[in-house]
């Protein structure tokens, strides 16, 4: 197992001891959060401490971003097994507001007209979730 601090240099990131804590309390959850959720997990953390790393985090490819329409920016720790860092399929309550991270449904890829070059795409099913249902 690699330790955090190689894990976020493998990233380009230096592991300053924020950034280290921030990582070990979102690197195993598995659905979406806000700023707001992982403020609540670390009290005693600032706010805009947090804010910063998740921007890092996300920049250097450890965090997908999400924006489901609920107004809160959420987050999710990036699992892509390939390369190319394409976000996969996220699907939102309309009853709840959980934004769930369906890591086995990848993005259907889209046939671009020409000229035009994919950096990234979000895919994003609302509907009703089961723990709604
Ligand atoms: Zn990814
Ligand atoms: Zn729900
Ligand atoms: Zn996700």
């Amino acid at each position: 197992m690699e330790s955090v601090e190689e894990h976020l240099q493998e990233h380009g990131i230096k592991p300053t001891s924020v950034r280290i804590l921030v990582w070990r309390e979102i690197a195993e959850v598995s659905e979406t959060f806000t700023l707001n959720d992982v403020e609540r997990w670390m009290p005693n953390m600032d706010r805009s401490s947090i804010f910063r790393a998740l921007r890092l985090f996300t920049e250097h490819h450890l965090l997908h971003e999400i924006d489901d329409g609920t107004g809160h920016q959420k987050y999710c720790v990036c699992r892509c097994t390939d390369s190319q860092h394409l976000n996969h399929i996220h699907f939102t309550c309309l009853n709840c507001g959980q934004t769930y991270c369906l890591e086995d449904y990848n993005i259907p890829m889209v046939d671009l007209p020409e000229g035009f070059d994919m950096q990234e795409a979000e895919y994003i099913i609302k509907g009703v979730c089961p723990r709604c249902r």
